[in-house]
């Protein structure tokens, strides 16, 4: 079997117009939607993402800041950039690009953040509203993997679901998600025993671990969907996944490419948060 190539750039794509169009809406009503990336540091990878996050907004017509500080920004500076933000009327969605410097403490600096404005759906408040099914910002990634999977109509109601990888930004979310959909759910992380014998038994697999290419084919169901958020970068540049493609495209129904899978979605589902907290505001009449 040659599983199907899912194409997140084009699903992307089509969610970006939808988005365009809303921001559209919302202009004519007199609100620009606004989107403030923050960035410490000058982290390589941190760089390309926030510059893509910022084009992307651009592109959809959102109103969108970047603001650039150099490594040795304090904490109480950092905090206090966020204060001025979250008062901001100009500005409905707040993102601060992890990681941060290690003198910042990066839970201070999340919980600072108004959560009605947490459109990466990483505060506390978000994350126990998500955990209780009444979700205000679901986190972009895990919100980008359960589109993948609506678009390919999978069937989640009664479905065996392996998340592999645990973390509070994908791993952990990513889990609630495919349990409020139905799905029966085994999160693994790096102590799981026998990763390869859960794994076998999902009927979808996602895989968020930060490790090259360490689930291979013979880790599958036949016809299981394979979800690769991992990006990492190869010796010789180039992007490569969590997943093994070359074995598990010989196994899986079907799988997200790296890159041109997960990544892609991810954006666009940011997209998508700070689109619904503009929305929001406006239709509470509430200026922070
Ligand atoms: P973290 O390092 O925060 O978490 C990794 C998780 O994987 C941990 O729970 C860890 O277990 C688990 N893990 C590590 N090794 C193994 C193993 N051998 N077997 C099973 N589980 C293992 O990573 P993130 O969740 O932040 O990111 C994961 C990957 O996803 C990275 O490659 C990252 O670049 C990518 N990413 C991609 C995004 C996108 O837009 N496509 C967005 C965000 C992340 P334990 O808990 O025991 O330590």
């Amino acid at each position: 079997m040659t599983a199907k190539v899912i194409d997140g750039v084009k699903l992307a794509a089509s969610i970006r117009e939808q988005v365009a169009e809303r921001a559209a809406v919302l202009t004519r009503q007199g609100v620009k939607p606004g989107l403030a990336v923050v960035l410490v540091g000058s982290d390589a990878a941190s760089q390309v993402y926030v510059r893509n996050k910022v084009a992307a907004c651009e592109k959809a017509g959102l109103h969108s800041v970047l603001e650039q500080y150099p490594a040795d920004l304090t904490e109480d500076a950092l905090l206090s950039r966020i204060r001025t933000l979250n008062a901001d009327k100009t500005i409905h969605g707040i993102l601060v690009q992890l990681p941060l410097p290690k003198h910042i403490d990066a839970h201070r600096v999340i919980e600072a953040i108004a959560a009605e404005k947490d459109v990466d759906g990483f505060h506390i408040s978000n994350a126990g509203l998500l955990m209780t099914g009444t979700p205000l910002f679901r986190p972009c990634t895990p919100y980008g993997v359960m589109k993948i999977l609506e678009s390919e109509q999978v069937v989640l109601r009664g479905a065996v679901a392996v998340v592999v990888g645990a973390s509070n930004i994908v791993g952990k979310p990513m889990a609630m998600l495919l349990q409020a959909a139905g799905a029966t759910v085994t999160i693994c992380n790096s102590k799981t025993r026998d990763l390869a014998w859960h794994t076998r038994h999902a009927d979808i697999v996602v895989v968020a671990t930060g490790k090259p290419g360490m689930v291979t084919g013979d880790m599958i169901k036949p016809g299981a969907i394979v979800i690769d958020v991992g990006i990492n970068r190869t010796a010789d540049g180039k992007l490569c996944g969590d997943v093994d493609y070359a074995s598990v495209s010989q196994v899986a129904g079907a799988i997200t490419p790296v890159p041109g899978g997960v990544g892609p979605m991810t954006i666009a589902m940011l997209l998508v948060n700070t689109i619904e907290a503009a929305e929001r505001s406006n239709a509470s009449g509430i200026t922070p």
